[in-house]
């Protein structure tokens, strides 16, 4: 099963993405997490991107097209694959079909997540996110059992660059003018499945699973 999970920052692609690859073992691909990884481990990589990344900027195609090639040619993303934030332009998404067509593969869905935008601001404001599982929490709606603590491996939690007020306006200025225009690309192709993002993640997940299966 390939599955993208399209949608502006906040919807919540990253928590469905982790709960897809729990009930069909399919790997979550996120271009975000493999270019926080980089700088992180501050590569040549990571280090261009967190530029871009902490003042909410996309990161150039070619970068993270080059990024995604090699991620979904390893032996995990054999049976499938979630992509979480990627393809986020048109001319990713085209590189990703003509990469899947040299694979002989395609996309199965792709699930568009509607959320309002002073929901989209409320979550990424308070969201809190493990510095070394990635696992995450929400200040209000969904608090670690201890505070600042991830309740999965014990790090601690941190609040992202670009989850900071000033720059989830400028994601969102982004999303609507680079990532949107996706969804009449995918509508076309005819595997867009749209779903409403609001309520709890359960909630969500249920509704994921009834357009993906
Ligand atoms: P995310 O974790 O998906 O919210 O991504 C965080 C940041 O990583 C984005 O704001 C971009 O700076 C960068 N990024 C992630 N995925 C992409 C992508 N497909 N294209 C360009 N930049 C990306």
């Amino acid at each position: 099963m390939r599955i993208i999970l399209l949608g502006p920052p906040g919807a919540g692609k990253g928590t469905q993405a982790k709960m897809l690859k729990e009930r069909f073992g399919i790997p979550q691909v996120s271009t975000g997490d493999i270019l926080r990884k980089a700088a992180q481990d501050n590569t040549e990589l990571g280090r261009q991107a967190k530029i871009l990344m902490d003042a909410g900027k996309l990161v150039q195609d070619d970068t993270v097209i080059g990024v995604i090639r090699g991620r979904i040619a390893q032996e995990d993303c054999r049976n499938g694959f979630v992509l979480d934030g990627f393809p986020r332009t048109i001319v990713q998404a085209e590189k990703l079909m003509d990469t899947l067509e040299d694979m002989d593969l395609s996309i199965d869905a792709v699930v568009d997540f509607v959320v309002d935008s002073q929901a989209l601001i409320n979550r990424l404001t308070g969201r809190r996110t493990c510095s070394d599982c990635g696992a995450m929490y929400h200040e209000t709606s969904r608090p670690p059992k201890v505070r600042g603590v991830c309740d999965v491996c014990g790090a601690s939690l941190y609040q992202r660059e670009d989850d900071k007020e000033e720059t989830i306006k400028k994601r969102l200025e982004i999303y609507q003018s680079e990532t949107a225009p996706l969804k009449e690309f995918y509508q076309k192709q005819g595997n867009l499945k749209t779903i409403q993002g609001g309520g709890s993640a359960e909630e969500v997940f249920s509704r994921v699973c009834s357009k993906v299966t």
